[in-house]
């Protein structure tokens, strides 16, 4: 029974894992994503509905287009998969109460944002002025202990990102700024606080680790996208026993 439910959020996860792919590359070119079915972007042929079943047709077709064979971006069943992933982790963790809807509301927005990062290196305005409202709403509902810590996160992530922006001058954009707003609504002063500091330790490790194996280039921009991701899931999810451990150790 409970294995079942686990399932269907993966499943849940799967769609919109899917759409959000979609959102992610429409949103910032200003195209449409509910009148237009998907086609190929290389031959324009419209896909079928079998060649629209998320990780499935990938696989199938080997990640290829079935018309042109052009390779389809592993970037789509990554991005589903992980979506599926933290959906059913959600559901494990939390169970069945109005946080989950909070959870599963801050992956999709994250994981909208990952494709949009990844691809165009921005965060879409409209994506956090959809989000921002509802989870103050939810938050008003579902308050954090204290309830204080909802807004102070959203005031404090804010303007710990501007201060950076100010003093960096070009190392994180306005983007970063609104984004951690919503996120501090979200996790509360604490966990955004955890969140900007894991963000950084995991950005400079992996930025080292690509520099090391010379896959970048000194002064070539990255994208945050996946590092803020990382960052925010394990702040939301462990920053409990996180911030628990680091106390204790004095
Ligand atoms: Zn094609």
């Amino acid at each position: 029974m409970f294995s079942s439910q686990i399932l269907l959020f993966f499943l849940l996860g799967l769609l919109l894992g899917s759409f959000f792919n979609v959102v992610g590359l429409r949103l910032p070119r200003r195209q449409t994503f509910t009148n237009d079915r998907s086609r190929c972007p290389t031959c324009k042929q419209t896909l079928s509905w079998y060649e629209l079943i998320p990780v499935l047709s990938f696989l199938l077709q080997s990640g290829k287009c079935l018309h042109c064979k052009t390779r389809i971006s592993s970037m789509y069943p990554i991005i589903e998969l992980i979506t599926a992933c933290l959906f059913a982790y959600s559901f494990v963790r939390i169970g069945i109460q109005l946080e989950l809807i909070i959870a599963l509301l801050l992956i999709s927005m994250l994981m909208m944002i990952l494709v949009t990062d990844l691809i165009y290196m921005i965060i879409p305005n409209n994506l956090l002025l959809f989000f921002f409202p509802i989870l103050i709403i939810l938050r008003l509902i579902a308050p954090l202990d204290p309830w204080w810590s909802a807004p102070l996160g959203m005031f404090i992530g804010f303007s710990l990102i501007l201060m950076i922006i100010l003093i960096s001058r070009g190392g994180m954009g306005a983007g970063d700024m609104k984004l951690f707003a919503v996120l501090g609504v979200a996790l509360g002063i604490d966990k955004i606080l955890l969140t900007l500091f894991l963000a950084s330790v995991i950005g400079s490790i992996i930025g080292l680790l690509l520099l090391h194996l010379k896959w970048i280039k000194r002064k070539q921009p990255l994208p945050f996208g996946p590092y803020i991701l990382l960052a925010t899931l394990l702040a939301y999810f462990y920053g409990d026993q996180m911030i628990n451990w680091y106390w204790h150790l004095f």
